[in-house]
Formats: C-alpha cells, sequence, structure tokens
C-alpha cells in the first residue's frame, strides 16, 4: 500500500455570500486547480442567525453540481423546476444544475446551523444535460466501521464494500462523514490519482505517520495525488471529519458567480440567456 502524503493545508476564511450570510470558505477560484473536480467548499455553520438567515435568494446554476450538508438545523430549497422541499439535519441534497436551475437556499432555524455545500465541476459532455437532485429525506445515510475506532457515513461512494445512496455522479466522488474514537486512527482507501482532501469538523486531525502533527476544526488537508489509502488519526480529543475524493476533469475552466463552463463563449451564452429568459431549457 502506498500511503498519501499531504501536500498543502487551508484555513477557512470568513466571506460574505448570498443576501448578507457570513461564513467560511475553505477553496474557490484561486485554489481550484490544485481542488478538480471540485470548485468551492464553504462551512455554513453558526451559532448566530444574524449571520446565515438573509440565505440564497433565488440565483442560476449552470454547467456544476452543489452538494449541501446538513448535521443540525434545515434549510428550505425551491426552483425554477417547481420543486421544493426542506433539507434537515443529517439530509444532503445533491444538486446536478446541468443546462441550468435557478433556485433560493433559505436556512430556517432559529438556534444556529451546522452545515457545509460543497461544489464539484461537470465534465464538459455532462454540463447541459437535463438538471437533477438526488435527496437523501427519507433515505438512510448506511453507516459502518472502518477499522476498529471509525465510524463512518457514507453518503456517495464506497468505503468498507459499504455504498452510500446517491447514484451515478460524474467522477465517482466519494463523500463520507467520518467519526474516530480518541487516540484512534483510520486507513481509507482512494484510487491513485484522484483528488482528495479532508475537512476538520471536530476535535483534532492529522496524518498516521508518527509525527504527532494535529490540525483543528475548520481546517482543509489536501493530500498529494499518488497514493492508495490516507491513513489519519486523532489525538486524545478524537475527530470528526469529511472525506472528499473524486476523479480530476482536467479541463479548461471558465467560471463567473454560480456558472462554471469550460468557455468564455459558453460563460457569454449562459449570461444572454439569463438575459433574455431562455436560461431554464425546456
Ligand atoms: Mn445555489
Amino acid at each position: 500500500m502506498n500511503p498519501r502524503t499531504i501536500s498543502a493545508t487551508f484555513k477557512m476564511k470568513d466571506v460574505m455570500e448570498g443576501a448578507g450570510v457570513l461564513l467560511k470558505r475553505g477553496f474557490s477560484n484561486v485554489e481550484a486547480g490544485l481542488f478538480d473536480p471540485f470548485l468551492l467548499f464553504d462551512d455554513f455553520s453558526s451559532n448566530i442567525p444574524e449571520h446565515y438567515q438573509a440565505g440564497f435568494p433565488w440565483h442560476p446554476h449552470r454547467g456544476m453540481e452543489t452538494v449541501t450538508y446538513i448535521l443540525d438545523g434545515a434549510v428550505r430549497h425551491k426552483d425554477s423546476l417547481g420543486n421544493e422541499g426542506v433539507i434537515e439535519s443529517g439530509a444532503l441534497q445533491w444538486m446536478t444544475a446541468g443546462s441550468g436551475i435557478i433556485h433560493e437556499e433559505m436556512p430556517e432555524s432559529v438556534h444556529g446551523i451546522r452545515g457545509f455545500q460543497l461544489w464539484v465541476n461537470l465534465p464538459k459532455a455532462n454540463k447541459m444535460d437535463k438538471p437533477r437532485y438526488q435527496d437523501l429525506v427519507g433515505k438512510s445515510v448506511p453507516e459502518t466501521s472502518l477499522g476498529s475506532n471509525a465510524r463512518v457515513k457514507i453518503v456517495a461512494g464506497s468505503l468498507a464494500n459499504v455504498t452510500g445512496p446517491l447514484e451515478s455522479i460524474a467522477g465517482s466522488p466519494l463523500y463520507a462523514d467520518i467519526t474516530l474514537e480518541a487516540y484512534g486512527s483510520v486507513s481509507i482507501p482512494v484510487p491513485d490519482g484522484h483528488t482528495v482532501f479532508a475537512y476538520v469538523i471536530e476535535g483534532a486531525l492529522g496524518l498516521d505517520d508518527g509525527k504527532d502533527v494535529f490540525y483543528a476544526p475548520g481546517t482543509i488537508l489536501l493530500f498529494n495525488k499518488n497514493g492508495t489509502e490516507a491513513n489519519l488519526r486523532a489525538p486524545i480529543a478524537g475527530a470528526r471529519f469529511l472525506l472528499i475524493a473524486g476523479a480530476p476533469l482536467n479541463e479548461p475552466i471558465a467560471w463567473h458567480g454560480p456558472i462554471v463552463m469550460n468557455t468564455n463563449e459558453e460563460l457569454q451564452e449562459a449570461f444572454s440567456d439569463l438575459d433574455r429568459g431562455t436560461f431554464i431549457r425546456p
């Protein structure tokens, strides 16, 4: 086996988004090349309703996917296709915008919220596919053990012969929510060449390499591309973290706001579609 090493770490930074939501952003435009096929990662957790209640009113998406995972609280979702629902504690929505949707995402909880949004790029061949939603509402997120002291919730992809409920997503992503007990360690198999990163939610997390270097909540650990396992461990505090992996697309990116295409011409087409009211394809 060939263990992954860490290539870089990123501290979350405060960003104002939507109609005035104060959130923490791990990476975006500037770093997206390093995280291919992932475009952006936000943590919108806060105990202060004024930080999130303004929400994300009507806005378009094309050419990419958004993955919203709620640990606590609720986000009401409504879109141009007539879909409406609430993403609640423990639930996840994997939204494939494809050729285009216009939606709003409004956090509803009055006692704080904990959740994340990941943006995933779509391959050129799928950017103009029909929009599609996969929700975990009413489905169960399978939970299993990995080794002797890790519990894993598998949202997408497979670990320990358990497959998450989300299907046929571009890039064969792995999205897992992993809890390590005090001094626990885990070896996570990952495909060689895939982009892999971990996001520390609670406790502290480091490589299981005997060096005792641990990273605090709000840190992204980006792994080098080569290697077939990510070996991680926790100190006495234990750890809860997301482990996210996917196949790089290695395609050009033309990105403006919530629209991510391959060329500037495609971006201009998207914005003139918005102007002309032809953004939503029949
Ligand atoms: Mn959105």
